[in-house]
Parts: structure tokens; C-alpha cells; sequence
């Protein structure tokens, strides 16, 4: 197999041969025909996040069609097209586990991160974490599916149902697929980019939003709830001045910059400031059987596998519109 290989954090991926993973008990082998490149794959890469086993492959929006069958695996056979996420371990047994939590599980194990990922051609996996995938969309547009799209959709959930009037901070890859979900479920969209990104807040309006602008200017309606998916902290007090008594602000991702402190009176009110994290395989259930039925179309870059540094780089430097995938051809 090749595979593009993180050794230390702060340093380029480094193209690897290696031999074939084979499946052990209960696992699927997969040959991979797309992967996704998420945001928190450049938070590994850089070192923001400090728990990676190394070296590591990284990606864990990955789809692909299974190609061998560990012992004991059930529901799966040679060549379904499956889709692999983030969660890629629990324990179990911890409270958390057992209290229909796993996406807090004390011992977990996730994709790209502590098990090698989809910056690949072929991996291995643990098949109570696979889901078959439909059959509706190309590989490369359904890779952000998993990741930007379930916890998306798990942010848009912690939003709560009756948060008609919706705000999104940061318009990338998850946030045009919540847009969409948002849209279907008949929710008022509005759409805080980058001050002065021109082209995300076109995106956005194409995407149905009500309203787009920087996330430098005020909210033109008073907001039900808001999810913040740009890793700045600085948002989430302008999120918390954005929605009404009782609204949600969630913050939809792993990591990111200090909060500045902001007077009480902006969470007061029954405001609440909440993070999602990871996900349940009942989010990705839910989620897969929803999105065939917006139905949700991703916009993609694709990227050969070789490429994975550069695709990280468009990343980091917001030239993306939409999601980039890596193809290993
Ligand atoms: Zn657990
Ligand atoms: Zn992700």
C-alpha cells in the first residue's frame, strides 16, 4: 500500500510504501477510492492536537470498497462501498459508553489519529465503525459526508429543533453541508464569513442563506441559535451578542483559539455556550439516511494522494470552496 505518513507534527507528510494491512478479527479490509481532508487532520499535522500515535496517517472521511473480511465480521461483504469515520474505537464499558455517550468514551480511539486514517489506498477497520454507503453519489462527494457532515449534523442537532433563525460562523466544508440540512428543515439561514470573503459569502447565498457577511458585522436579525465552525475564539462572544434569551451558541470544532473574556450579561438570559464533540455511530445512522433525502450535494477539490500537503496547505490558507478530497490514483 502508499500512504502519505505523519512522523512528527510541524513537518510535512511523507510519501510511504509499505505492505497490505490485513484485516484481524472483526475488521474490514478497504481499499480506499477517496478521503477527505478535514480540519482537524490539519490541527494533527500542526501539533494542535497532542495525542497523535506517529507516526500516523491522517484522514478519517473515508470511503471505499471492502476488500477482505477479518474473522467474525457480520453485515458486510467483498466490494460494498463503505464509509469510515472518525470514531473509530470505544470502550464499552465506561459511563460514558454505557449512557448512550460513546462519542465521550473515556478510551476511544479515533480515525487519522490514533488508528491510521485514509491519506491512503488501502486500511483497515474495525466494521462496527463502517457504514455501507448508498450508491447515489460519487466517492469523492460523499468522503466529506463523514466527518463534515455527521458532526455538522450534530451541531445542527445541539442548535435545537426550534432554532428557525440559524447563524453559522466560518462557511467551509462542514458548514455547506449544514447549510443544506438547515435549508431542508426550512430554517432562516445566516452566513458569517471571514470580513471581506467575498467568494464564501457567494457560496453561502447560492447555498440559500437569508443573509451573508463578515463575521465583523452585526447580525441582521436576532438569532435563534448559532454554530460556530471557524476555530477562532473570538466568535463566540460575537455569537452570544448575536442570539436571543434562551438561544444555543454550539462550537462545532476541535480545537480552537482562546476565548477572549466577555461580560456576563451576554450569556445571561438562559444563553447557552456549548462544544460538540466527535460523534456516535447514531449520528452517522441518522445522518446518512438523512442526507440522500435534502438530497445534500458537496462541493468539492480534489487532489491526487501525493498532493495531501498541498491540499493541506489550501486548507490552512482558506483558498478552498467547499471540501478538498484526496483520490489515490
Ligand atoms: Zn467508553
Ligand atoms: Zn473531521
Amino acid at each position: 500500500m502508499r500512504a502519505m505518513i505523519l512522523e512528527k507534527p510541524g513537518t510535512p507528510l511523507r510519501l510511504i510504501e509499505r505492505p497490505d494491512p490485513q484485516p484481524g478479527p472483526g475488521q474490514l479490509q478497504v481499499k480506499i477510492a477517496a478521503c477527505g481532508v478535514c480540519r482537524t487532520d490539519l490541527h494533527v499535522v500542526d501539533g494542535d492536537l497532542t495525542e497523535p500515535k506517529l507516526p500516523i496517517i491522517p484522514g478519517h472521511e473515508i470511503v471505499g470498497n471492502v476488500s477482505a473480511l477479518g474473522v467474525g465480521v457480520e453485515g458486510f461483504g467483498i466490494g460494498d462501498r463503505i464509509g469510515i469515520p472518525w470514531l473509530g474505537h470505544t470502550c464499552g464499558r465506561c459511563s460514558f459508553c454505557r449512557s448512550g455517550a460513546e462519542n465521550l468514551c473515556d478510551e476511544p480511539g479515533f480515525t487519522g489519529y490514533q488508528i491510521d486514517g485514509g491519506y491512503a489506498d488501502m486500511t483497515v477497520a474495525d466494521a462496527r465503525y463502517c457504514f455501507a454507503l448508498g450508491s447515489d453519489r460519487s466517492d469523492a462527494e460523499l468522503a466529506p459526508l463523514l466527518c463534515a457532515g455527521l458532526i455538522g449534523y450534530r451541531s445542527l442537532v445541539m442548535a435545537g429543533d426550534d432554532s428557525s433563525r440559524l447563524g453559522i460562523y466560518g462557511f467551509g466544508a462542514a458548514a455547506h453541508i449544514v447549510a443544506q440540512v438547515a435549508r431542508y428543515q426550512q430554517r432562516e439561514l445566516y452566513a458569517f464569513t471571514s470580513p471581506g470573503d467575498a467568494t464564501a459569502q457567494r457560496f453561502a447565498l447560492e447555498l440559500g442563506a437569508a443573509w451573508a457577511g463578515g463575521s465583523d458585522q452585526p447580525a441582521p436579525v436576532e438569532l435563534d441559535a448559532a454554530i460556530i465552525f471557524a476555530p477562532v475564539g473570538p466568535l463566540v462572544p460575537a455569537a452570544l451578542r448575536a442570539v436571543r434569551k434562551g438561544g444555543v451558541v454550539v462550537c462545532g470544532g476541535i480545537h480552537m483559539s482562546d476565548i477572549p473574556s466577555f461580560p456576563y450579561s451576554i450569556l445571561w438570559g438562559e444563553r447557552v455556550l456549548r462544544s460538540v464533540a466527535n460523534l456516535t455511530r447514531q449520528d452517522a445512522i441518522d445522518f446518512l439516511e438523512l442526507a440522500p433525502k435534502v438530497p445534500v450535494q458537496t462541493r468539492i477539490e480534489e487532489f491526487p494522494l501525493q498532493q495531501a500537503n498541498q491540499a493541506l496547505q489550501a486548507l490552512r490558507d482558506s483558498k478552498l470552496t467547499g471540501a478538498a478530497v484526496l483520490s489515490p490514483c
